[in-house]
C-alpha cells in the first residue's frame, strides 16, 4: 500500500462558482466548456463548489489516523495564530469532524493542507493571519489502557 503518497491542496471559504447565462452551465472556469463563452461569478452558492475538497480534506485525516493506529485524540499545535501570533496546543477528539471545527472559524479563511499520511500540515490564511498560521497533528499516545 502506498499510504505515504503526499497530498497538498486548498481549501477556501471564497466562491469559485461561475455560470454561463446561454447555456445555463455552472462551472468553476472563466469560460464556458460549452460554448467558449465569458462566464459569470455567481452570488447564490452554498459552498457546494468546496464540498469534495472536505471530502479530501477527511480521507486525508483518516488517512493520518490509521497510519498512526487510531488514536482516540489528537493535539493540534499551532503557531502564529491570529494577530497576535500566538503558539498554542489544542488536545480534541480524533475525527475529521473535530479536526475541522478545531481548525476553521466562521468567517473567511483559506487553509492549505499537506498530507502524507505520516505528517499533517496546515496552512491557515485569513484576516487576521495574512501571512499564515501553521498547524499540525501530533497523535496523542495513550499512556495505559483503561480496565
Ligand atoms: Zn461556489
Ligand atoms: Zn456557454
Amino acid at each position: 500500500m502506498s499510504t505515504l503518497e503526499k497530498s497538498k491542496y486548498e481549501l477556501s471559504t471564497s466562491c469559485e462558482c461561475r455560470y454561463c447565462d446561454p447555456c445555463g452551465m455552472g462551472t468553476e472556469s472563466l469560460t464556458c466548456d460549452e460554448c467558449q463563452g465569458e462566464t459569470t461569478p455567481t452570488d447564490w452558492c452554498d459552498g457546494g463548489c468546496w464540498e469534495y475538497k472536505r471530502d479530501w480534506l477527511e480521507e486525508d485525516i483518516e488517512r493520518f489516523l490509521s497510519h498512526h493506529n487510531n488514536p482516540s485524540s489528537v493535539t493540534i499545535a499551532g503557531k502564529h495564530i491570529g494577530w497576535q501570533r500566538l503558539h498554542g496546543f489544542k488536545e480534541v477528539n480524533a475525527d475529521h469532524k473535530s479536526i475541522f471545527a478545531a481548525l476553521t472559524f466562521s468567517g473567511d479563511w483559506r487553509l492549505a493542507i499537506e498530507c502524507d499520511g505520516e505528517n499533517f500540515i496546515i496552512t491557515r490564511y485569513s484576516h487576521d493571519e495574512p501571512t499564515g498560521a501553521t498547524f499540525w497533528l501530533i497523535p496523542t499516545t495513550e499512556e495505559e489502557e483503561e480496565d
